[in-house]
């Protein structure tokens, strides 16, 4: 049997990157220029969102909202949720699923090394898309294997900026806020 391509072998390595004080405009330019459809806002050297097409779209053109004035972290989505490059696609796809994310940035050893898109995994592995069709009319039936993600940004505990978030009861919480 064929072995599973991981993330490692699927994902992209050129990732676009910007902080959250950055305007709209500035990101929307850049992401054109490199033909990207999404930007990763880093703060203090962490991980903390991601910005899509989607979002400058929803958020701020459908919104008429003045692009040079919002900035990134007004409309982008956070926690970032990111994945291991040791997990298969297959794995990858049921994590995107069951978030409802179309990309996962990918982190090895708490650094941002790439990037996996739902678009780059269907074409890889066109059979993903028909399991993933599946997939989506099994509610809750996708459990996510806590190793195979991180959660990144702020804690909704103590406000502080943490790689290792957990979502209990709603609420994104570092490991202090966890155990207090
Ligand atoms: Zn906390």
């Amino acid at each position: 049997m064929k072995r599973d391509l991981l993330v490692k072998e699927a994902m992209r390595t050129k990732i676009l990157t910007c902080s959250p004080s950055d305007t709209v405009k500035k990101v929307a330019k850049s992401m054109r220029k490199n033909k990207v459809g999404s930007s990763i806002v880093i703060s203090k050297r962490k991980p903390i969102g991601i910005i899509t097409e989607s979002d400058i779209l929803g958020k701020v053109v459908a919104e008429g909202r003045d692009a040079n004035k919002v900035k990134v972290e007004e409309v982008m989505s956070t926690p970032l949720i990111t994945i291991d490059p040791y997990v298969t696609i297959e794995d990858a796809m049921k994590i995107m699923s069951k978030h409802n994310i179309r990309r996962l940035p990918v982190v090895e050893k708490g650094k941002l090394t790439g990037i996996v898109t739902e678009k780059d995994l269907f074409r890889i592995s066109p059979a993903l898309l028909e399991i993933s069709k599946e997939w989506s009319l099994i509610e809750g039936a996708l459990p996510t294997v806590s190793s195979q993600i991180s959660i990144f940004g702020k804690c909704e505990g103590c406000g502080k900026l943490s790689a290792d978030l957990v979502e209990i009861d709603g609420k994104f919480l570092c490991e202090d806020c966890r155990e207090g």
